[in-house]
């Protein structure tokens, strides 16, 4: 060993360390690699040997845990296990890249230099990180190497990370996220590639990050009871043909769970409670599709499939080297799990990339083996699109597939036709379901009845005894059967209210002092703009015509030549407040997300957005929301990498900005009260309905209505508007 400047204790871990680093190979080495090994290890040892970490350990520790990266966990020869240990060589010591090519050769000279190149330019300020990924990617045409060594670099200073001052610790985070993360991904390393997504989401939002962390150990016993019940059930048929395997929980990472938290606005909870079980088994025959299948055949005994969420990786691997069969099944309890099946091999390709693919396709220690891994890296890398196959698969389901299948919460399969929605499920599980069925709950979310399902939706209908089928749900239902029996309900239930509007109508009239005669029903029906009297009489049933109505026909009557003027329908009459006729558009005000907030920002001074531009806000760690441009340069990678930190802005004008408001109304029902309060809403100058919820019950209605208004005279106008009409008891702002 070198001449030292480390302590006993230190040789010995150094020693250790050696003896360790050549064990762990998923290459096999001959003598000759490893005496090129010994050479760099000492070299390394010697070159660094008056630099510690901040922790107070020898610097050496480092190139040695990456050089241990490499060989094990990636999985690459001996050329880059050397590479590794010399990578820090030439920017630290004063070594230089002549003194490497003289004593390893030209190749491992070349990578380190590569290596070296890499680290100079991270070193730059952080705004220059897209510029940076681009050079890191470009480096890739000369050896794919240096990028796999780099990420093993990486890797062990995010294991390390503690022992950076803390304003290097989330730069280097962040980084970690934006480039090394994605980069492992497509490389085909999940291991690494989900560890730094962690170690990045520990340094950047550790309160994020621990809060989840925190959740999942709670959730541990929960979830692994659910596993075990599954295993339970599949096990003994396993068994019985004969297969040695075992079965897994598949742990959600950290980052993963927090991104679907917040791209699909869900809860922990809603995202831990999918499953995932895998699969790994001994093939028993040569042919270990065959097994996979059967095995998939057995599954699928015990619970019913999906089947649009089938997938072969197998017959068409990922470009990554992916291979296994998945396939989506109803498990214990109405809750879907994903299932994943591979082999032991395909399970070693799914942790390590393709390093393992050709290790079992040439045999250990083939160099040509591993050359045409690097070179199918450079391609996969080469071609910038996602997962082309994954992008192509899914396409190719949604077009093809006439016909979509949902389940009940009991997980039967209904197979209807592709648009179909909420009502024609309901009508599906059967008659009186559809004709009472008041909402519904798509995978545990309560949605509009006009929502659109897609395929492996579970559906549960909400049913009241007080609900009856509705005009609108003709424009919701495409299935004939749901069709045909709304048609026919309402029918019935038109003929019935007719019935009851004419003795609505005799009554009326008679406090009106309006005789009931066929001359007086022809004159409503024209006046009216009818063509039947079963029209009018469903109509006033209904409540569409309303006592005022009736008064404004009566002195009509009364006034035949006033009537030459007045022929039109009057309306109720709702007061509004006027704007300006015109207001001219100046844009003074950034607004963000959904609730249009105004939040603090400063323009980005990659693009300088200016009033009136589309632009989106971009939440940056240490320096508050940056507005960009949307077609600032960085825009695409900033909304590929951080999609969580973007949010939605939009240049207004102040004097137009807009309010929501909730407002709460009660009162007593009657059949055309949610006409009246949308009528009265939508009848308002510049006030929108955002939402509009309203139930009744027992004769009883409550609504919830969602609005924005400019202003609070125009909000106050609102208020004293509803509560003119008639059957409005109650009308309330919300306080939020
Ligand atoms: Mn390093």
């Amino acid at each position: 060993m070198a001449e030292v400047k480390y302590s006993e204790a230190e040789v010995k871990e150094l020693a250790r360390l050696y003896k360790d680093l050549l064990r762990g190979t998923y290459q096999e080495l001959t003598t000759e690699d490893k005496k090129s090994i010994r050479k760099a290890f000492d070299l390394s040892i010697e070159a660094h040997k008056d630099q510690r970490r901040k922790s107070g350990e020898p610097y050496v520790y480092h190139p040695i845990a990456v050089a241990k990266i490499v060989a094990d966990e990636i999985g690459l020869g001996a050329t880059s296990i050397i590479a590794a240990l010399l990578h820090d060589v030439v920017e630290d010591t004063s070594y230089t890249l002549e003194d490497i090519e003289q004593i390893f050769g030209e190749t491992i000279a070349r990578i380190v230099n590569g290596l070296t190149k890499i680290k100079s330019l991270s070193n730059e300020s952080s705004s220059l990180q897209a510029e940076n990924y681009r050079k890191m990617l470009l480096t890739l045409h000369d050896d794919v190497r240096v990028i796999l060594i780099k990420i093993a670099d990486r890797y062990h200073n995010m294991l390390t990370l503690d022992a950076m001052i803390p304003e290097k610790q989330a730069r280097i985070a962040a980084e970690t996220l934006y480039i090394y993360a994605p980069l492992a991904h497509r490389l085909g390393l999940y291991t690494i590639k989900t560890e730094l997504e962690d170690l990045g989401l520990k340094y950047t939002e550790p309160e994020v990050y621990y809060s989840i962390a925190r959740q999942i150990k709670e959730s541990k016993q929960k979830r692994e009871k659910y596993i075990n019940s599954f295993s339970e059930i599949i096990k003994s048929s396993l068994e019985n043909e004969g297969y040695i395997f075992e079965i897994h929980g598949r742990t959600k990472s950290i980052h993963s769970i927090r991104n679907k938290m917040k791209r699909q606005g869900v809860s922990f909870e809603e995202v831990y409670d999918k499953f995932a079980i895998r699969i790994i088994y001994k093939p028993q025959s040569k042919d270990e599709k065959h097994d996979a299948w059967k095995i998939y055949s057995i599954v699928t005994d015990h619970f019913s499939p999906n089947p649009v969420r089938l997938r072969d990786w197998m017959t068409q691997p990922k470009s990554t080297g992916y291979e296994a069969l998945h396939t989506t099944v109803m498990g214990p309890g109405g809750k879907w799990v994903e299932v994943q099946i591979r082999s032991q091999r395909m399970h070693e390709i799914a942790e390590k990339g393709y390093a393992a693919h050709y290790k079992y396709k040439h045999g250990t220690s083939k160099e040509s083996g591993l050359d045409q891994w690097l070179n199918k890296l450079k391609d996969a890398l080469e071609n910038s699109e996602e997962d082309a196959i994954d992008f192509v698969e899914s396409i190719k389901l949604n077009l093809y597939s006439k016909e979509i299948y949902t389940f009940t919460p009991d997980g039967e399969i209904k197979s209807l036709p592709k648009g179909a929605t909420p009502i024609d499920f309901a009508y599906a599980v059967h008659t009186e379901v559809g004709e009472h069925c008041r909402g519904a709950k798509v995978n545990g979310k309560i949605v509009p009845l006009n929502k659109e399902l897609t395929s492996g939706d579970q559906v549960e209908i909400i049913t009241s005894e007080n609900q009856k089928p509705k005009q609108a749900w003709l424009d919701y239902a495409v299935t004939s059967r749901a069709r045909s029996k709304i048609k026919s309900s309402l029918k019935e239930e038109q003929k019935r209210l007719a019935e009851e509007g004419k003795e609505i109508l005799q009554r009326k009239l008679k406090s009106i002092k309006v005789k009931f005669n066929d001359k007086t029903i022809n004159n409503l029906v024209n006046y009216f703009k009818l063509k039947t009297s079963l029209d009018l009489f469903f109509r006033i049933g209904n409540g569409a015509v309303s006592n005022s109505d009736l008064k404004k026909f009566a002195a009509v009557q009364n006034n035949t030549l006033y009537s030459l003027f007045k022929t039109k329908r009057p309306k109720k009459k709702i007061s509004s407040v006027q704007d300006n006729d015109e207001v001219s558009q100046k844009f003074d005000m950034v607004v963000f997300g959904k609730d249009e907030e105004t939040l603090p920002y400063t323009p980005a001074k990659c693009c300088n957005p200016i009033p009136g531009d589309k632009v989106f806000g971009f939440t940056t760690i240490n320096e508050g929301i940056k507005l960009h441009r949307q077609d600032c340069p960085n825009a695409i990678n900033l909304q590929a990498n951080y999609r969580y930190r973007i949010l939605k802005a939009v240049w207004i004008d102040s004097t137009q900005r807009e309010f929501k408001v909730n407002i709460n109304v009660s009162g007593i029902d009657n059949v055309g009260i949610v006409n009246d309060v949308t009528l009265v809403i939508s009848n308002a100058m510049n006030v929108n309905i955002q939402r509009i919820n309203i139930d009744s019950e027992a004769g009883y209605f409550e609504g919830h209505i969602r609005v924005s208004v400019k202003n609070i005279d125009q909000l106050n106008k609102l208020i004293e508007n509803l509560k003119s009409i008639e059957g409005v008891r109650k009308v309330e702002r919300e306080k939020s």
